[in-house]
């Protein structure tokens, strides 16, 4: 298997050439297929098993194919339990993204709103965000959910664990029906269901 059997766009391909990326990953071949289909997707799989570019690569190949719902709406938004883990998403993103048009920014607590405010202003097609800020930037009115396309949510498990239920649930109901979901959760259990069948609609299941 390789990257361009994936039947990905030649400027992520190149960016993945650069990247030192040689073979998709399990979760990258099992997963790319059906979220480039525009389907849903649960994905069991830990850190470390490439799965932020499984959802990253066709992520930015859908948008760069498909026509905004709406000119400057956010487009995508990304989920993630901590700072260290949406500013490693938001690196894949640049990354992969290098020879696309698509902005991406990244949103977290613990530091000023100012500058991630700024970002939002100058208009953003992917926001990588932890759930806490983004309901408070949400509240103040500073992002607008209501044309997302595709919404991911990263290492569901640790969200739980961290008690970010009610945060995730909070902006869940602010997006609009009509959406692809992606969510990847290292483990399974029974609440993982639950979150996974009020938000997946016939999804793909991809376990590595
Ligand atoms: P992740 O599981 O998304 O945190 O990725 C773990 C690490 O694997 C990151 O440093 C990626 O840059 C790297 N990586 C992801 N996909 C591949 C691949 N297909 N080949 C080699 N390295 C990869």
């Amino acid at each position: 298997m390789t990257f361009k059997e994936l039947n990905l766009s030649a400027p992520l391909l190149r960016a993945v050439q650069e990247a030192g990326y040689e073979t998709p990953s399990p979760i990258q071949a099992a997963a790319i297929p059906p979220v480039l289909a525009g389907r849903d997707l649960m994905g069991c799989a830990q850190t470390g098993t490439g799965k932020t570019a499984a959802f990253a690569l066709p992520m930015l190949d859908r948008l760069t194919a498909n026509a905004p719902r709406r000119k400057g709406a956010v487009r995508a938004l990304i989920l993630t339990p901590t700072r260290e883990l949406a500013l490693q998403i938001g690196e894949s993103f640049e990354a992969y993204g290098k020879y696309l048009k698509l902005r991406s920014t990244v949103i977290f607590g613990g530091v000023g709103q100012a500058p991630q405010v700024e970002a939002l202003k100058k208009g953003v097609d992917i926001l990588i965000a932890c759930p806490g800020r983004l309901n408070d930037l949400i509240g103040q009115g500073f992002i607008d959910l209501s044309a997302l396309e595709i919404f991911v949510l990263d290492e569901a498990d640790r969200m739980l664990d961290m008690g970010f239920v009610h945060d995730v649930k909070k902006v869940i109901a602010k997006l609009p029906a009509q959406r692809q979901n992606l969510m990847f959760s290292a483990t399974m259990p029974a609440e993982i269901e639950q979150l996974a069948a009020g938000i997946l609609h016939d999804p793909a299941f991809v376990k590595v």
